[in-house]
Parts: structure tokens; C-alpha cells; sequence
């Protein structure tokens, strides 16, 4: 099994991947593999998955 990179479509073998996973429902789901941070940096803002996102929430 071979894994590509999310973002680029990479073969991961030539890199020193990066993984990601989500939990939902406290269950761990694999997102997938990226080259790198660069890549993963990429897919982020091309999926706007930081909007509205921090680590400490307030109302303001
Ligand atoms: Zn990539």
C-alpha cells in the first residue's frame, strides 16, 4: 500500500510524512499523510480549517 499526500498527491515514500488525525466521537479518523508541514500548511488554508479556530474559545 502505498500513501499520497493529501495535498499534492505526492507518493509519501520519498518523505518524511506528516499524519493527521480527527476524533469524533472520541474515535481517532485518519485525515491523511502529508509531505510535510508545507503541504499540510497548504491543505489548512486551502480548507479554511483555522477559521474561527483557536485554543482558548471566548464569546467576544
Ligand atoms: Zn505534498
Amino acid at each position: 500500500m502505498t500513501d499520497t499526500c493529501v495535498d499534492c498527491g505526492s507518493d509519501l515514500a520519498a518523505y518524511e510524512p506528516v499524519y493527521v488525525s480527527e476524533t469524533t466521537d472520541g474515535e481517532r479518523d485518519p485525515v491523511g499523510g502529508f509531505c510535510n508541514y508545507a503541504c499540510l500548511s497548504a491543505y489548512i488554508d486551502e480548507a479554511e480549517l483555522t477559521d474561527g479556530a483557536a485554543c482558548t474559545w471566548s464569546p467576544d
